[in-house]
């Protein structure tokens, strides 16, 4: 005998988050059937608002709740270099490590042809289309240190060539093979200042 519908129905739900099984998804749905219903109206709430009011930046790709996001609304950061990422939490981490200093863009991924992720399903294009536009002198590279962050990396190097731009790698310290996100704050602030040409 299974439990009560909507039980059985959380728990089917819960399910499907990364790293919850069977198991662990049944434990969080008895928690939040004994949770006080403000908590529970809450955090149904905020999952909604992550899809009902989070977008993508119309300038730099990052998710925002508002359009320019605060970074590219910030006028004290250095206009002339565009920081590349991966994804949204490339750039937390870098920013929480090198606060205040660089705009971003963020390609939503990397070029992976065992994934069949190409250049045309990342934001390759609006970046090139970026440094035409505006007074972009440095693109600083800060994808992952593994094989598909360095091909994305060429990959970009080479589609900016024709502009004229400088084209920076950030340099290692962040070890070979590694994830920015699993790096220290110190290692990543080394490997932004003593970032190196790409060609
Ligand atoms: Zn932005």
């Amino acid at each position: 005998m299974g439990y009560p519908g909507p039980v059985e129905r959380l728990i089917e739900n819960l399910s499907k988050l990364p790293g919850i099984g069977r198991k662990t998804a049944t434990r969080l749905a008895f928690f939040l059937l004994n949770s006080r219903v403000d908590y529970v109206k809450e955090l149904s709430q905020s999952i909604q608002d992550i899809k009902e009011k989070i977008k993508l930046c119309s300038i730099c790709f990052n998710i925002t709740d508002i359009d320019p996001c605060t970074i590219c609304k910030d006028q004290k950061r250095d206009s002339s270099v565009i920081c590349v990422v991966e994804e949204p939490s490339h750039l937390m981490v870098l920013e929480q490590a090198y606060p205040g200093v660089f705009r971003y863009h963020v390609l939503h991924g990397v070029i992976n042809p065992l994934e069949g992720i190409g250049p045309e399903d990342l934001k390759i294009a609006e970046l090139v289309q970026r440094v035409k536009d505006s007074g972009i002198s440095e693109v600083l590279i800060a994808t992952n240190l593994n094989l598909e962050g360095n091909s994305t990396a060429y990959y970009i190097a080479d589609q900016l060539k024709p502009l004229n731009v400088k084209v920076t790698r950030i340099a290692s310290g962040i070890p070979a093979g590694g994830d920015i996100i699993y790096t220290d704050p110190q290692t990543i602030k080394n490997s932004l200042e003593n970032r190196r040409d790409i060609f």
